[in-house]
């Protein structure tokens, strides 16, 4: 079985950045399961997974434009540390914060911490990046109708409600 359009794909992967720093990975641990062709990852790695078999592995780059985006310069703003919706033992710069803003919860990137207040980065984490994502295909397999009018993949590495 090939992955394509509403089958339940499950992937051990490394994502690292185009300099080779490895910035997560899900080999040793339980795969990640999802729906293709439902937007569940980006677009690009979709694409790149169409297709594959089980047991294939596949080296998919994707520049920032496919991935997280450009990083913006003036997305850093001052917020008050009651305003966190995350906790945090101790907050230093580099911490991801979620804050509630004038527009909804969002996350960003602690870039300067003061007493009552921190200056936060709201661009994507990767933002900016080129993404090299080191895939393998441990499993393919037809979704059931639930997870299809769900959008997602249920069972170990997937959702669970
Ligand atoms: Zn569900």
């Amino acid at each position: 079985m090939q992955v394509a359009k509403d089958k339940v794909v499950t992937l051990h992967y490394q994502l690292s950045e185009g300099n080779g720093e490895v910035l997560e990975s899900n080999r040793g641990q339980i795969p990640l399961a999802y729906l293709h062709g439902h937007r569940n990852l980006l677009i690009g790695l979709e694409e790149a997974l169409t297709g594959m078999s089980i047991g294939e592995s596949k080296k998919v780059t994707l520049e920032p434009e496919q991935a997280y985006g450009i990083r913006k310069e003036n997305l850093t703003q001052r917020v008050p540390v009651k305003h966190l919706l995350s906790k945090h033992k101790r907050l230093q710069p580099g911490s991801v914060v979620r804050v509630q803003t004038g527009e909804g919860p969002a996350a960003g990137t602690v870039v300067k911490v003061g007493k009552f207040m921190i200056d936060v980065d709201f661009n994507h984490p990767f933002a900016g990046k080129t993404l090299v994502f080191d895939v393998t295909v441990e499993q393919v397999r037809d979704a059931s109708e639930e997870e299809l009018k769900h959008g997602h993949a249920h069972g170990a590495g997937g959702h669970h409600h």
